[in-house]
């Protein structure tokens, strides 16, 4: 299926049908800790705007949300520590997308640690919380 269904989570997550450990919100964007992170500090950046991915998105609601990133970057650094951070988006299943509401990840990496499996284990919700609280300070 390549139509936008918005029975995902990220979708149900966005209508507050499904809690999530937020660090911002506005009328555009939800940014949230991802709780299968890839190393510590993780982060989603949402679009508000239904899209499944790069595929089938709008150019302009696009724009708007990757606008945000320079921002949250500077950050997620500050906050977490991390030494660089890694932007990721996949588009459809086989290039690794596993929930279809577009989305960007910010995945810090530590100088000589190696990132965990896309969508490893679960993360300590306390922790999550502790890390967005700080991230929001950041920002
Ligand atoms: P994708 O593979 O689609 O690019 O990334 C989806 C991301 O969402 C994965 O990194 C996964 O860990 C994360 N994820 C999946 N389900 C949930 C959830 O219920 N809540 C949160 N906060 N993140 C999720």
């Amino acid at each position: 299926m390549t139509t936008y269904d918005d029975s995902n989570i990220f979708a149900r997550i966005l209508r507050g049908e499904v809690p999530s450990v937020k660090v911002f919100e506005d009328d555009t964007v939800l940014v949230m800790m991802d709780i299968f992170p890839q190393s510590r500090g993780h982060t989603l950046v949402i679009p508000k705007a239904a899209s499944r991915n790069l595929l089938d998105a709008d150019a302009d609601a696009l724009a708007t949300a990757a606008a945000y990133l320079p921002r949250l970057a500077r950050a997620v650094k500050a906050a977490t520590g991390a030494d660089g951070i890694r932007l990721a988006q996949f588009n459809e299943a086989p290039a690794g997308q596993t929930v279809f509401h577009l989305h960007f990840h910010l995945i810090p990496v530590y100088d000589g640690v190696e990132l965990g499996q896309h969508g490893g284990g679960k993360a300590d919700e306390a922790e999550l919380r502790d890390i967005a609280t700080a991230i929001a300070a950041a920002l």
